[in-house]
């Protein structure tokens, strides 16, 4: 039976075409009957333009994917048809330097599903068997369509060493900055205290139960921090790319900053004396490195529930729509149901 998939033309273009839904290509391949997909950061900065992102004219975009798998290559021991899976959507080389140093987040030959070859917003998805992760029926659809930003989130906070009761304020109150926020409450963190410049996703953050929202247009966030905190905050986390100055007056001596947001084009000023005179450790953290298997676990253990950020489900043939609802931040995060 044909299907009809939004294909990424280019200069924010989707164009909804019919085609023939993909099939086995090699024995690696699975093909994935998606459930549902959830629009992330990335696919808003594919879709602007000029883009933020780069992607692949031509393919269906769409990584966040949840969905059952529906036939399996001839090679592929670890998954059957009925098994619920979810993708890792990085296909590292294994060859490079890198990957042959186990550094897989820093492979110079990697395709990624939904940016470099066809992704999830589609009903129909052909993977290679490693890309996917099976797990638990038993989790809820729309906790397992957040596996992969969680993964990312989790592989970041892997980077900088964390103690129970830590304090943490973190820099950019969107899905990414809550799903930091869900991961700490999680492990144990005494604070949590988020920072944002929307009202909307302030008071989002507060109706999760944290500890602190803080407009930094109207507040002086470091200020309130250490007067909320004592010292400042042990660790800092910037979810939006460019706040490096900001995480610097954030923490206290002694403190750690996760540098997590993507801003390829921004260059913001460093104090790079207050890093040395007050021992700041700075970790860069780009996707993480193998927190898969973790993840699943957090997941399967139902010690975190990262559906509470979903606000709208929307069928495929509204993806712009829910492109449109999280860009003018009157939606946290949207899946697409297929
Ligand atoms: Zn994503
Ligand atoms: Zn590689």
């Amino acid at each position: 039976m044909r299907e009809t998939v939004p294909i990424f033309r280019g200069d924010g273009v989707l164009e909804y075409v019919e085609r023939q839904p993909p099939e086995l290509q090699t024995d690696d391949d699975v093909i994935v009957r998606v459930e549902a997909c959830g629009i992330c950061g990335t696919d808003l900065n594919i879709l602007a333009t000029p883009p933020a992102h780069k992607a692949t004219p031509g393919i269906v975009i769409g990584h966040e994917g949840v969905g059952i798998v529906e036939a399996v290559g001839l090679d592929v021991k670890s998954l059957q048809p009925g098994d619920r899976v979810v993708i890792a959507n990085r296909l590292t080389c294994g060859q490079c330097a890198y990957c042959r140093r186990g550094l897989d987040n820093q492979c110079t030959h990697y395709q990624t599903i939904g940016t470099t070859i066809d992704g999830a917003f589609a009903p129909t998805l052909r993977a290679p068997a490693r890309a996917l992760w099976k797990i638990d029926p038993a989790v809820p659809r729309d906790d397992a369509a957040l596996f992969e930003p969680l993964s990312c989130a989790l592989g970041a906070i892997k980077r900088a060493p964390f103690q129970p009761g830590d304090n943490v304020a973190i820099i950019g109150a969107g899905p990414m900055g809550l799903l930091f926020a869900l991961l700490y409450r999680t492990l144990g963190a005494g604070q949590i205290i988020l920072l944002d410049v929307a009202p909307y996703r302030l008071d989002f953050a507060q109706e999760l139960g944290m500890d602190a929202a803080l407009n930094v247009t109207q507040t002086d966030a470091p200020a309130e921090v250490k007067r909320l905190t004592g010292l400042g905050a042990d660790i800092v986390v910037d979810a939006v790319g460019n706040q490096i100055e900001q995480a610097v007056r954030l923490a206290r001596r002694g403190g750690q900053i996760i540098l997590f947001g993507l801003r390829p084009h921004d260059h913001p000023p460093v104090n790079q004396y207050t890093i040395t005179r007050y021992d700041l450790t700075l970790h860069g953290a780009f996707v993480g490195l193998h927190p898969f298997a973790q993840t699943i676990q957090l997941l399967e253990g139902r010690r975190i529930q990262p559906s509470v950020l979903v606000t709208h489900r929307l069928p495929l043939a509204e993806l712009s729509q829910g492109v449109e609802l999280m860009r003018t931040q009157r939606a946290m995060k949207v899946l697409i149901e297929m």
